[in-house]
C-alpha cells in the first residue's frame, strides 16, 4: 500500500509560520502565495485521480533519487498497465498568452514554460526506467487545473491539459484502464526503493533566527496566537477550535523542530517557544511521550 497522502511542502509549512512570527517583505509574501497557490491546484488535481479508482496505481509528490542520474520530482504520477503518466500540475489563474519559452500575463508578468519543465522531467523518468530494467510508455502532461485560467493563442498540443480538457482526459484515462494489465510484478515496489525526502529549497526563504520570531502557541486549525488554555484544554479566541493542550504543545514542538531542523529541542527552549503559556513540566511529559514515539519508529 502507498502512503498517497500529500504532505504540505516543508517550504511553505516554514513560509506560513514566518508569515505569522514574522513580517514578510513583499516579495516573500508573493512567494508564499505562489506556495498556496501551488498547494491548492495540486490538492485539486488530487481530488481528480482519487475518483479514478482501483484500475491503476498513483503516486503524489515523488521525489526520486535514482542510483545512476540526478534527483528529480514529478508532482502526480498515474500508471495504468506499463504506461506511466506523468504530470505537472499548474494553478495559474487569469489570462496568458502562450509563447514557447514563456508564458506571458499582462501587463509584465511571466513564467518559463511547463512544457519544457515536463519534457525534461519525462527524460529522466525515462532514464531512469531503464536504469530500472524496465521498458514503459511515459506519456508526460502539463495540467492547467484552475477554472478560471484561459491561455490565447495555445498550439494543440497533447502534453496540455487546460481545464476544459481535464472532464474528456479522465474519461479516456478511464477507459484505458479497462483493457490495461496489471504492472509487472514488484514494479511498484522497485520504483518507490528510490524516492526520497524532498529537500528545502532554502534560497527563496527569508534568513530568520530564534531571536526574530514571535514566540507563542499556534491554533492548529486557523494559526493564530489567541488561545485561551484552560486545564486540560485550549480555545481559540478567533476561531472557537478546542481541543487538548497537550496537542497545541506537540504542534509547537513540531513546528519548531521544521523551523530549526539543527537546534537541539529541550524543555527550556520550547518553554520560551511557547511563550512560557504551559508549564515546563507539561512539555517535559510531551516530549517524553514524542521520544518513545520516535524510537518506536
Ligand atoms: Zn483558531
Amino acid at each position: 500500500m502507498i502512503d498517497n497522502k500529500r504532505l504540505k511542502p516543508i517550504s511553505l509549512v516554514i513560509m506560513e509560520s514566518l508569515e505569522r512570527r514574522t513580517t514578510l517583505s513583499r516579495k516573500h509574501t508573493h512567494y508564499l502565495k505562489a506556495l498556496q497557490k501551488g498547494f491548492e491546484g495540486e490538492l485539486a488535481f488530487d481530488r481528480m485521480t482519487e475518483q479514478l479508482g482501483l484500475g491503476c496505481i498513483v503516486v503524489n509528490d515523488l521525489f526520486l533519487q535514482p542510483s545512476m542520474s540526478n534527483a528529480f520530482q514529478i508532482d502526480t504520477v498515474v500508471i495504468i498497465g506499463e504506461t506511466i503518466y506523468l504530470y505537472e500540475i499548474k494553478n495559474y489563474s487569469g489570462d496568458y498568452y502562450y509563447g514557447s519559452e514563456m508564458l506571458l500575463k499582462k501587463p509584465d508578468f511571466e513564467v518559463s514554460n511547463p512544457l519544457i519543465q515536463v519534457q525534461s522531467t519525462k527524460n529522466k523518468l525515462k532514464i531512469f526506467l531503464k536504469e530500472l530494467g524496465y521498458t514503459f510508455e511515459v506519456k508526460a502532461f502539463v495540467v492547467y487545473v484552475h477554472p478560471e485560467f484561459t491561455l490565447f493563442y495555445a498550439p494543440e498540443d497533447k502534453t496540455m491539459i487546460l481545464p476544459t480538457q481535464l472532464k474528456s482526459h479522465f474519461t479516456a484515462l478511464k477507459n484505458e484502464m479497462v483493457a490495461m494489465k496489471k504492472p509487472p510484478k514488484n514494479f511498484i515496489k522497485n520504483f518507490m526503493t528510490y524516492k526520497v525526502k524532498q529537500p528545502v529549497f532554502i534560497e527563496d526563504i527569508p534568513n530568520y533566527q530564534f531571536s526574530d520570531l514571535k514566540k507563542g502557541m499556534r491554533c492548529e486549525k486557523c494559526g493564530g496566537f489567541e488561545l485561551s488554555i484552560y486545564r486540560q484544554t485550549y480555545q481559540c479566541d478567533n476561531c472557537s477550535y478546542k481541543n487538548i493542550v497537550n496537542s497545541v504543545v506537540l504542534a509547537s514542538i513540531l513546528e519548531y523542530q521544521q523551523l530549526f531542523p539543527t537546534h537541539k529541542v529541550s524543555t527550556h527552549i520550547v518553554y520560551s517557544w511557547c511563550d512560557e503559556m504551559v508549564s515546563k513540566k507539561r512539555i517535559r511529559r510531551v516530549l517524553n511521550a514524542l521520544s518513545k514515539n520516535e524510537s518506536r519508529e
